[in-house]
């Protein structure tokens, strides 16, 4: 619990106005973009430099007070949700681009940086960050650093991970470390820089990263594969992979994701059939031209119903922002969105996609699917009411019985968006008792005192969702 004395001290640390503790300030922060979870923080502290955090992550520790390290709250697995309460870490004053070094092809960021940003910066220069998740305009590299965040050009090119070549990372004691650098090769020790990245904040706080960036590609090409059947577009995507093409882009939008986007964005997708493929490819142009043919006459040869390559790039950029508005489109439908991530192999994403419709009639749900297909990382989205208690119990078996499905079929209950408060209950289904154990074995040589993001990660019990402590 945070006394008057400790807050005093973190006053001293990083300034009055950087201390909220108002009642309004703090309902703020008591949620993030996951629905039915909530809970209050006892303070809202926004450091301004490395230093700070040190001092504010020491006092923190000595009081075992949790810290919440926050970017912009846009996780889908209540990650930022303080469900024990303690500081909530804002990066409000840690916005910089350090540094972008165009002979070692690398770019420094402070983690409150927003995504989008960054993308813009490097492309000035000619240069290219791949990683580009649905929401890059809102979401901070601190962020997706530590959720792994991927994006639609994850096919070809990976996930944040990929590009993560070092980090500053403050430790729950204070202690400040650096990991890797700006070499192509460093092997010496743990590869700490991976174990930071997508540890959800219950490590340590990153306070520095830098990137790997890549020469622009010389030019991309876009096509709309229109589909009657679903299934028929699922196998479309494997089949794709297996002729040893990799798309940037390979994304999949069922009929009623469709016709909300189509509602929202208008800009004339076709809705009148059950399933679409956008395909992207990008690099020198004879080879995107070669692929895209290919690519065409694959989506035909497994029963697309017309193929259509966008005219201009305005035309490709509307059809990929369209994309990129799914969730918020479908988002306007119900009360209650809940999006989950399930992955499995590329090979299974026709099964899987079976498998969704299936257990959706069986729970009598509406679920909409959309997602990064050529990932195997659909996105089956549930239209609900948290009011209609009876519905979410079916809706909390529709996805428990996802989990276990992409399970079986050799994936996981999460491709991007993490496990956060949300998905703990399910995480042993991946890894067992003994994968969790050497998890928490990490956890606790990191964080003896549990004050980094607790109640993340590992379950204390059963699922359970709103969490209101005032
Ligand atoms: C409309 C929409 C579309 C989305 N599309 C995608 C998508 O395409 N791909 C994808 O992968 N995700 C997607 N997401 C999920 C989300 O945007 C990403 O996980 C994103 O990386 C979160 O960034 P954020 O700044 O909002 O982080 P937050 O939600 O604030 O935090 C995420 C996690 O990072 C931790 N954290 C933040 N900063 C630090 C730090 N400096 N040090 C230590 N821990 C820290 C937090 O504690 C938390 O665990 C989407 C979400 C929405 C709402």
């Amino acid at each position: 619990m945070l006394n008057d004395k400790v807050k005093h001290e973190l006053i001293t640390i990083v300034g009055a106005d950087n201390v909220q503790d108002s009642k309004a300030s703090l309902l703020v922060y008591s949620y993030d973009a996951t629905p039915q979870f909530q809970s209050m923080p006892d303070a809202v502290v926004a450091p301004r430099n490395t230093d700070e955090v040190a001092e504010v992550l020491k006092l923190c520790n000595e009081h075992h007070i949790p810290v919440v390290p926050r970017g912009s709250g846009t996780n889908l697995s209540a990650g930022t949700t303080p469900v024990e309460g303690g500081i909530v870490l804002l990066f409000k004053h840690m916005q910089d681009i350090i540094e972008i070094d165009e002979e070692n092809l690398t770019v420094t960021v402070q983690p409150g940086l927003i995504t989008l940003d960054l993308i813009n910066a490097v492309e000035a220069k000619g240069l290219f960050y791949p990683p580009d998740p649905s929401s890059m305009k809102i979401s901070t590299m601190g962020g997706n650093l530590n959720e792994n965040s991927g994006g639609l050009r994850g096919l070809k090119y990976g996930v944040t991970r990929d590009y993560v070549m070092g980090l500053e990372v403050v430790l729950p004691n204070g202690d400040i470390i650096h990991t890797g650098g700006k070499l192509a090769k460093d092997v010496a020790g743990y590869d700490l820089t991976r174990l930071f990245v997508g540890s959800e904040g219950t490590l340590g706080v990153i306070t520095e990263a830098t990137l790997k960036l890549v020469p622009m590609p010389e030019t991309k090409k876009t096509i709309l594969a229109l589909y009657e059947d679903i299934e028929a577009a699922a196998e479309a995507v494997s089949s794709i992979i297996a002729h040893r093409i990799i798309p940037t882009t390979l994304e999949f939008l069922d009929q009623p994701t469709l016709k909300v986007v189509e509602e929202y964005a208008q800009i004339g997708l076709p809705t009148d059939i059950e399933a679409v493929l956008l395909i992207e490819q990008d690099g020198p142009q004879e080879v995107v031209d070669r692929d895209i043919e290919k690519i065409a006459a694959l989506c035909r040869d497994n029963q697309a119903i017309r193929v259509d390559v966008a005219k201009s790039e305005l035309e490709a950029d509307a059809l990929r922002t369209a994309r990129r508005t799914a969730l918020s489109a479908l988002a306007r439908l119900k009360p209650t969105t809940i999006l989950e991530d399930a992955t499995v192999p590329r090979s299974k994403i026709a099964e899987m996609v079976r498998a969704i419709n299936d257990i959706a009639r069986e729970y009598k749900v509406d679920i909409c699917t959309f997602g990064h297909a050529g990932d195997g990382n659909l996105h089956p989205t549930c239209l609900t009411d948290v009011r209609n208690k009876e519905e979410i119990h079916r809706v909390e078996q529709a996805f428990e019985a996802i989990f276990h499905q992409a399970v079986e079929l050799g994936g996981t209950i999460t491709g991007e968006h993490g496990v956060g408060a949300m998905k703990s209950p399910y995480l042993h289904l991946k890894l067992g008792d003994e994968g969790i154990a050497a998890m928490k074995g990490i956890k606790q040589a990191f964080d003896p005192n549990n004050i980094m993001n607790p109640g993340k990660m590992f379950a204390k019990s059963e699922r359970k969702r709103v969490v209101v402590h005032a």
